[in-house]
């Protein structure tokens, strides 16, 4: 398999941070957080993460555009999983894979982020959407992953709270994959995540 990321073309991209041992019997590895700006179905990862919705059956933003870019196998395994598994949805804050399609990936790892509220803390639900995604991802063998800032587009979390989550999440995670990417759609939503990141860095 090899490492995927290593062949995305050069992207201007932020290294947070090391978080310290791997998984089990692989002490003394360390899994690199990268901040970069773009669209993710470019990106050449071994999973991509889509913000999907409970129905699994496709919707807007990144839903949208990793099924227009990866076609229609992507909808078709997602119609058997709500067939076999998920009949009453994928609940929020869980995770689940299929092939990637034509996306420069292999696989997409859907999850669902809560919608968010002013009322309700639903911020362990953000989070567990990024460590399920980062279990899925490390099951499955992938030594790359790139996620989209969950919840902050339709869903409409804040996005300085939706990297803090994000960046919570994973910085607490020991895992088997090498390679995390946040990938911030636009130059905006990347200035956000660089400030709250600041609090992330530490040296390799
Ligand atoms: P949600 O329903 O979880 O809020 P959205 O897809 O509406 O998911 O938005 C999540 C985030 O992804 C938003 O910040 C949005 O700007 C961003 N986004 C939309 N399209 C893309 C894309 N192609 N690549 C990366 N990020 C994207």
């Amino acid at each position: 398999a090899g490492n995927r990321a290593s062949r995305t073309p050069a992207v201007a991209s932020t290294v947070i941070g090391w978080a310290t041992a791997g998984s089990a019997g692989q002490k003394g590895r360390g899994v690199r957080i990268e901040l970069v700006t773009g669209d993710i179905t470019a990106e050449h990862v071994d999973a991509v993460v889509n913000a999907a919705n409970s129905s699994l059956l496709g919707g807007g933003g990144v839903d949208g555009a990793i099924h227009r870019k990866g076609g229609p196998a992507i909808l078709e395994e997602c119609r058997a999983l709500r067939s076999s598994r998920y009949g009453r949805g994928l609940p929020v804050g869980q995770a689940v894979a299929t092939t990637a399609g034509r996306l420069p990936a292999r696989w997409v790892i859907h999850t669902v982020g809560p919608v968010f509220s002013p009322d309700v803390d639903r911020a362990p639900l953000l989070r567990s959407c990024y460590t399920t995604s980062l279990a899925v991802a490390a099951d499955l063998g992938a030594r790359s992953i790139a996620f989209p800032l969950i919840s902050s587009g339709v869903y409409r979390w804040p996005k300085d709270d939706a990297v803090l989550q994000a960046l919570t999440a994973l910085h607490a995670e020991t895992t088997s994959v090498d390679v995390i990417r946040l990938v911030l759609f636009d130059e905006q939503t990347r200035r956000i995540a660089e400030q709250v990141s600041e609090s992330f860095k530490h040296d390799p």
